[in-house]
């Protein structure tokens, strides 16, 4: 870790170790259902680069590989958060098999905004993997197809896992102490 990140207070949650055994546990899944279909993994970044990464190198089912860059802005509650698409895929998903590869899951506006997306686009089916879940905080209801492991509600960093833009290059999952703005 460079020095100037050092100066915020960092707990260790999820170690390196830890993370590959999940991410290998989700690729066999996914290869295992994906066999006979034709997927389309589609990365939401910036969060998920590694995440995703990671997980393709080790789904052994042909794919083609595409990524969206969202932002979420709003209060928390359903009626004023906004979803803005900054970048969309450039594939054309018509008559094949999503999978959105999220690095983590919080209110749930940001993947359902995605599969309704993804569907309006004429993908036959769309599906949902998250490495981290925090469940305590959800406001809309989605279905988590491929989950690695839920976390607290604390703000998480590391693996791909930002704070303002700092601590995604760690290569282990850390929670940002009285860190209370989840924005
Ligand atoms: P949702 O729409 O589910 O509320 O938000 C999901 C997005 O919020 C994630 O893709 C991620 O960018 C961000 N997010 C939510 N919780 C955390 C967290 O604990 N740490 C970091 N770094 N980002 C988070």
């Amino acid at each position: 870790m460079n020095e100037e990140d050092t100066t915020l207070p960092l707990s260790l949650l999820v170690s390196r170790r830890v993370i590959e055994e999940t991410v290998s546990r989700l690729a066999a899944q996914i290869s295992d259902d994906y066999r006979e279909k034709h997927l389309v993994a589609v990365g939401v970044l910036k969060g998920a680069f590694i995440f995703m990464a990671d997980l393709v190198r080790q789904i052994d089912v042909p794919l083609e590989i595409d990524f969206v860059t969202v932002s979420s802005y709003g209060s928390g509650t359903n009626s004023s958060r906004t979803i803005t698409m900054h970048q969309d895929i450039t594939t054309d998903v018509s008559g094949k098999d999503v999978l959105v590869i999220e690095d983590i899951v919080d209110t749930g506006h940001t993947l359902c905004y995605l599969a309704d997306h993804l569907k309006a686009r004429g993908a036959r089916s769309v599906r949902l993997c998250a490495l981290a879940d925090k469940p305590s905080r959800r406001e809309q209801d989605v279905t988590i197809d491929y989950l690695g492991f839920t976390v607290p509600d604390q703000f998480v960093v590391g693996y791909g896992l930002d704070f303002d833009n700092r601590f995604r290059y760690l290569p282990d999952i850390y929670a940002l102490e009285a860190h209370h703005d989840q924005g």
